[in-house]
């Protein structure tokens, strides 16, 4: 089946053992002064050990005004390269090959991430930026490139594999490159030879450093995806130079900070979104091309070598939730995969947040010296009360420590609310995450009993020694006339699929429920209204599912008022006040999405008898990323 995947391959003189690429990606796992740290070593270390072919660590920068975040590595100067060469012995010794990327920011930087004004081409702010570069004189210019010659110089001493100069994502030689971000009319600038010629004298320059044999990859935005930007007919012929320069192989991604949305795409995007840059891109170069970008499956992996779009695949996210997913995939433990859900809660947000990287999938990520698997020194008898994703993972670690678990759920199956969230356009990834945990659960021996509502009585018949209560929460029922007539809906059982959707149906709440359960309700062929008291729809949603899904609302002829208040619920509309006045809306039905309050009266009840946690929504009702990580901890801890 992964005939493909597992091939050995070749970048240049570099062999590797299969096509399976871990791109680089920010962690801040690095110290403030871009030392590397026993977290990140370890980190990459996890990945080596699980079969990854090829490891390329993330944006390692050039001189310290080059860092475009806090905690990034750094290679500026040759007394930073010890832990350099610890990370690439340990990864030498679990089996992987390491490539390093060579970095700087350019404008896609802050002042106050360094205390120094941030240059670029032209002093033009990017657009999604609080500050207007320094445009870089040209003496300067030729001093930068110096300055990437010797950094790549320094990790071919520390033993890396290869290098990747970093040409993409709206950096500083993608700044150099795009007439977005270039306006230069010296001999960097001006035309498509004179925006080249930066990254093509790094080449040069590094080639009589590294020596000619020395592989050297290069990432680049195919398409910015930005008006006014390099399009894959841009990068096409910048490849045929690429190739021409000596670069040993191009990794295909797209997107500036502008077009982040599709940079590292959300659950709403589809599969392999970029594979087809890769693809065009390969039909003008001889070299191998790499693909990135939302490639969660090994069998899309397979799919897309088969079809010759590229020569390696990057998989990003999904190392970062499963870093043994080469392993599980040539021994044929498919199902033990843990897939990404591209919800970009723990990876991009904390970047942007100034905070390391997590995973929601996989609490473990950037903690793999943390937690000692192996079972618990007293062995206790847990009871885990809901089934939804924080309970199930509870319940997976207590159990996987060696305690004995029961699992209990007052619905007939696992999954809890998750169920729902699933179900608008573009959320389906989301269950994969519910039949991993029920595999691993049945892996870990944990008991499951459906269909029982957990009581005080039921928990003094099976007296616990530590009881873990993951009861979510319950839509807010607001007190407006009408609320309780029989036309009107909870979010959540719209999307259990509890109600025959007909006619014109109005959505009470544009926070993320309101709005996807509109966008379900709108493709589902009818008519679709929202009304939020707020001035705009989606505020509390991530950046990169809000961007796809306010389109979608769009396309799909949902109507929006914001600023409106609810005054009362009729059988045939509701009353709504706003600027505009009071109006009526038409609907045959109604669905309330205003939000939810903690369900936790029963272990409020226990917890002084029993040790109880109480996670997730019943905790505080958030992001299922901080109930997941809680989870993994608190089971761990009992
Ligand atoms: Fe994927 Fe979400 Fe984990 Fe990021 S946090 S790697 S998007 S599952």
């Amino acid at each position: 089946m992964f005939k493909k995947i597992f091939q050995p391959g070749q970048i240049g003189t570099l062999e590797i053992k299969n096509r399976l690429i871990v791109p680089p990606m920010l962690t801040e796992f690095a110290a403030e002064n871009g030392k590397l740290t026993e977290r990140y070593i370890r980190y990459y270390e996890e990945k080596a050990r699980g079969g990854w072919g090829l490891i390329i660590c993330e944006d390692n920068v050039i001189e310290p005004r080059g860092a475009g975040f806090k905690c990034i590595p750094g290679i500026w100067a040759d007394e930073m390269m010890e832990e350099h060469k610890e990370l690439v012995t340990r990864v030498h010794a679990a089996g992987a090959k390491i490539a390093v990327q060579v970095y700087h920011a350019g404008r896609e930087s802050h002042s106050s991430i360094h205390g120094e004004t941030i240059v670029a081409p032209s002093a033009i702010q990017d657009p999604v930026l609080p500050e207007t570069p320094r445009e870089l004189s040209t003496p300067e210019v030729e001093e930068m490139v110096e300055r990437y010659a010797q950094a790549a110089r320094r990790c071919k001493e520390a033993g890396y594999d290869a290098i990747e100069l970093h040409g993409a994502h709206g950096y500083l030689i993608n700044q150099f490159l795009s007439p977005f971000s270039n306006k230069r009319t010296d001999k960097y600038g001006g035309n498509f030879n004179n925006r080249l010629r930066f990254p093509l004298e790094i080449i040069k320059r590094a080639k009589e450093l590294l020596g000619d044999n020395y592989p050297i990859i290069y990432r680049i935005s195919a398409e910015e995806l930005v008006e006014g930007g390099l399009t894959i007919e841009d990068t096409k012929a910048i490849a045929i130079c690429l190739e021409d320069a000596g670069i040993a192989a191009i990794h295909a991604s797209g997107g500036v900070y502008k077009s982040s949305a599709t940079l590292c795409a959300p659950t709403a995007v589809k599969t392999a979104v970029f594979s087809d840059y890769a693809m065009k891109i390969k039909r003008v170069v001889s070299i191998p091309v790499i693909t990135v970008n939302k490639i969660v499956y090994p069998e899309i992996a397979e799919s897309l070598l088969r079809e010759g779009k590229a020569d390696f695949i990057s998989m990003g996210r999904a190392s970062i939730c499963d870093p043994h997913l080469p392993n599980k995939t040539k021994e044929g433990r498919l199902d033990e995969i843990l897939h990404c859900i591209g919800c970009r809660q723990g990876c991009w947000n904390h970047l942007l947040q100034n905070k390391p990287i997590s995973c929601l999938v996989n609490p473990l990520t950037g903690k793999e010296n943390d937690y000692v698997p192996g079972k618990a020194t007293t062995l206790k008898k847990v009871m885990v009360i809901g089934g939804g994703p924080v309970g199930m993972e509870a319940a997976i670690v207590a159990a996987q420590r060696g305690h004995d678990v029961t699992l209990y759920d007052k619905e007939d199956r696992l999954g809890g609310q998750w169920l729902a969230a699933a179900v608008p356009p573009g959320k389906e990834l989301l269950n994969s995450l519910t039949v991993w945990q029920k595999g691993a659960l049945t892996r870990a021996g944990a008991k499951v009993a459906l269909n029982t509502a957990v009581t005080l009585d039921l928990i003094q018949k099976e007296s616990p020694d530590h009881i873990i209560a993951a009861t979510g929460s319950t839509p807010i029922v607001p007190s407006i006339p009408g609320v309780d007539k029989p036309h009107v809906y909870s979010a959540t059982g719209v999307l259990k699929g509890k109600l025959d959707l007909a006619g014109s149906i109005v959505v009470i709440g544009g926070g993320l429920v309101g709005v996807e359960t509109a966008d379900h309700i709108a493709v589902h062929n009818q008519k679709a209204v929202i009304v939020e008291m707020l001035p705009e729809i989606a505020g509390d949603m991530e950046g990169g599912a809000q961007h796809f899904v306010l389109e979608s609302l769009k396309n799909n002829g949902v109507e929006i008022h914001v600023n409106a208040k609810v005054l009362e619920i009729k059988d045939d509309g509701v009353v709504v006040e706003s600027a505009n006045g009071i109006q009526t809306i038409p609907a045959n039905q109604v669905v309330l999405a205003i939000g939810s309050k903690p369900n936790r009266t029963l272990a409020e009840a226990v917890q002084d008898q029993y040790p109880t946690d109480i996670l997730g929504d019943a905790n505080t009702v958030g992001k299922a990323l901080e109930g997941m990580t809680n989870a993994y901890e608190a089971a761990y801890r009992i």
